[in-house]
């Protein structure tokens, strides 16, 4: 047993559908710029040569559900619904045929974004940290084990603000595929079981207000519903 002089986090986890047993996580990439639309939206175009990604913190992880706080520090803070895959095998080098084999299970997840950080610090070159990698922005729905043969390169994915639909796209818009990404980041970090892969967003991001409900789905996959609450 190791000593430590205070006791360390517990670590962070999401619940598995239809398991006791909770999914660990280890580390969080998330991609950017991987639907074309969104990408435009931005004023940006997407990059086709490679992905690229940035992280957030393994406890900045929560389950999407109940009421949830608006980042401290933001006067614009954005939704993004993406497609997560939660990796139970790692390995560095994986082949594109083999990469979905390392998909333990899937998630509907909300990347939340400080977007008036993320565009100062865009125009002054600076990282993008302190508007992405931000306490309880990364929400992930229920996990869903990838046994129930679920297909990630279709399927309707959405987000409902206040009943009213403001992101919709297919999952065949990825610009990069499910196992494209697995495949491209296993060359510049040794995967392993635990790490989360957020996917990128589709267009139609936009703020959110305290007392907001946002409902999110991708078909046949998972949905959840939350309501924003004032920062803390
Ligand atoms: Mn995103």
């Amino acid at each position: 047993m190791t000593d430590y002089v205070f006791a360390p986090r517990p670590a962070a986890s999401l619940p598995l559908a239809g398991l006791e047993a909770r999914f660990p996580v280890h580390r969080v990439f998330c991609v950017g710029r991987n639907y074309e639309a969104h990408a435009k939206e931005m004023g940006n175009e997407v990059d086709r040569s490679a992905p690229f990604y940035f992280m957030k913190s393994a406890h900045h992880i929560a389950l999407a559900a109940g009421d949830q706080p608006i980042a401290a520090n933001t006067s614009s803070y954005h939704y993004e619904i993406e497609l997560v895959m939660a990796l139970g095998q790692g390995g560095r080098n994986i082949a594109e045929a083999e990469a979905l084999e390392a998909v333990y299970a899937y998630g509907v997840g909300l990347d939340m974004t400080r977007r008036d950080l993320q565009a100062a610090a865009k125009a002054k070159g600076r990282p993008w940290d302190m508007a992405k990698n931000v306490e309880s922005s990364g929400l992930v729905s229920v996990l869903q084990p990838a046994d129930g043969g679920f297909d990630p390169n279709a399927g309707e994915i959405g987000l409902k603000q206040n009943d009213k639909l403001v992101q919709c796209a297919d999952l065949s818009d990825q610009v990069w595929r499910p196992a494209e990404i697995i495949a491209d980041l296993s060359r510049y970090y040794c995967l392993e079981p635990g790490d989360l892969i957020f996917t990128g967003t589709p267009a139609g991001v936009g703020a959110v207000a305290a007392g907001d409900c946002l409902e999110g789905w991708i078909d046949g996959l998972a949905r959840f519903e939350i309501r924003m609450t004032e920062s803390l």
